[in-house]
């Protein structure tokens, strides 16, 4: 692909970071026919691939495709990725300065830099696992084939989806989680006992409102030593959250809180830079505020906008977030942030293998969990992105079909 000068962005784009918003963003430079020159450099040793199935598929079989951009899509693209790279920061041009000394200048820069997993005071070892990249993933799928025992710090969805994939690997699984129901905080209550009964009847030992001490390899395996006793069991996984990875932007002078701030079209405070993905703090035009979110669809989205601004468009990230887990042979999603004062109101019964759960602010779907009902979170994301109001008999009746609250509202 041959440099084009008339076109914006003459010095070309770099892109920190191999993950999904980086992808996102070179796949939308190009379809948005920009030919210029484009690097992606990421610190590790492999291309860009997907993280949902590190969790998922890829934990239980390591054929599994977690590719995002292939050879042969970046080599047509002319797209160029550089591997095992770290980048150390931005200087304004902008020019991008990595640990091999190299200087890239750019006519706009992408930070992409994800997050890193929280660890337990630190606590490391070679039978303390995090799950994060590739690598983690390869390692704790060699820990659950030859442990028989595995103890998880963390019940929300990775925490889970690694019980999952422990119990069908026949491992037996603790899960410690402090609050008083996984997914407490986010979901409230009622959707958190709904998930742990999805462990609870797979097998999972699951003690909840249990306070962590420490955690400590042994000889023989490890010791979590929490306020209701000590746990021993072959190998841990700490899944308490990640940290976003500010790093570059910090070194570059570039303004962050909880992530790097960016404004809903991802620019950044240095002229020339924006950010996006699980690093990216955004201004949020449905939350009254800024969020970040730790999602790959919101990774995606907001690395589209970021690209097609870079290329002089007006764009900005409004939509509500949406995400999904699967995990014991069900599959959850949801739409949009529960706030406390919500009401709740459900589509089906929560004690059944479908339903959906809708939660109203001042009368309008404000957001949205479902389990095992894909089809009804079709029509949920767009009642959620219009704020609409819907009348409660309609709202809550499997038997009538949301798609006339869409129709009616068109009207
Ligand atoms: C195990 C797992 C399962 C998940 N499952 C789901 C799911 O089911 N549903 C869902 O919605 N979301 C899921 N997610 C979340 C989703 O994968 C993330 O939201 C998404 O990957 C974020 O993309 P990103 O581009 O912001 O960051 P990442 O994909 O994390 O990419 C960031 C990359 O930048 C690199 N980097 C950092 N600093 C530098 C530097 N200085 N120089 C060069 N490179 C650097 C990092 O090494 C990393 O490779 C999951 C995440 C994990 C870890």
């Amino acid at each position: 692909m041959s440099e084009n000068t008339t076109h914006p962005l003459p010095d070309g784009v770099v892109i920190v970071g191999g993950g999904q918003s980086a992808a996102v963003a070179a796949r939308t430079l190009r379809r948005k026919k920009y030919t210029g020159p484009i690097t992606i450099v990421g610190e590790e040793p492999h291309r860009p691939y997907q993280r949902p199935p590190l969790s998922k598929e890829y934990l239980e079989d390591p054929e599994a495709s977690v590719d995002l951009l292939p050879t042969d899509w970046t080599q047509a693209q002319d797209v160029t990725v550089r591997t095992d790279d770290r980048v150390e920061r931005v200087e304004t041009g902008p020019v991008v300065v990595t640990s091999s000394g190299d200087r890239l200048p750019a006519s706009a820069v992408l930070l992409a830099t994800g997050g890193t997993p929280r660890t337990l005071g630190g606590a490391t070892g070679e039978r303390i696992h995090h799950l994060r990249t590739r690598d983690d993933a390869d390692r704790l799928r060699a820990a659950l084939a030859s442990g028989s025992s595995l103890v998880i710090v963390g019940a929300g969805f990775i925490g889970a989806e690694i019980a999952s994939a422990a119990r069908a690997a026949g491992v037996e699984v603790t899960v410690v989680e402090a609050a008083e129901q996984p997914m407490h905080r986010a979901l409230g209550p009622d959707l958190g006992r709904v998930c742990s009964r999805l462990q609870r009847d797979h097998g999972v030992d699951l003690r909840l409102s249990t306070g962590v001490n420490s955690l400590q390899e042994t000889a023989a395996g490890v010791v979590l030593d929490t306020d209701a006793g000590q746990i021993s069991a072959d190998h841990a996984v700490v899944a308490i959250g990640i940290v976003p990875d500010t790093a570059v932007a910090v070194a570059s002078g570039i303004e962050c809180d909880n992530g790097i701030l960016v404004d809903a079209s991802g620019r950044t405070s240095m002229p020339g830079v924006w950010a996006a993905g699980d690093v990216a703090n955004q201004d949020h035009p449905q939350v009254d505020g800024r969020i970040r979110v730790e999602h790959f669809d919101n990774a995606s989205k907001q690395a589209s906008v970021a690209a097609q601004s870079m290329l002089g468009a007006d764009t900005t990230n409004s939509d509500p977030h949406w995400y999904w887990s699967d995990q014991f042979g069900v599959n959850l999603q949801g739409v949009g942030q529960p706030h406390p004062g919500d009401e709740m109101v459900v589509r089906g019964d929560l004690g059944s293998d479908s339903f959906t759960a809708f939660f109203l602010r001042e009368g309008a779907v404000a957001a949205v969990f479902a389990l095992n009902d894909e089809e009804t979170v079709g029509i949920a994301r767009e009642l959620v992105n219009m704020n609409l109001t819907v009348p409660l008999t309609l709202l809550t009746d499997p038997e009538r079909d949301l798609f006339e609250a869409l129709e009616g509202a068109a009207t």
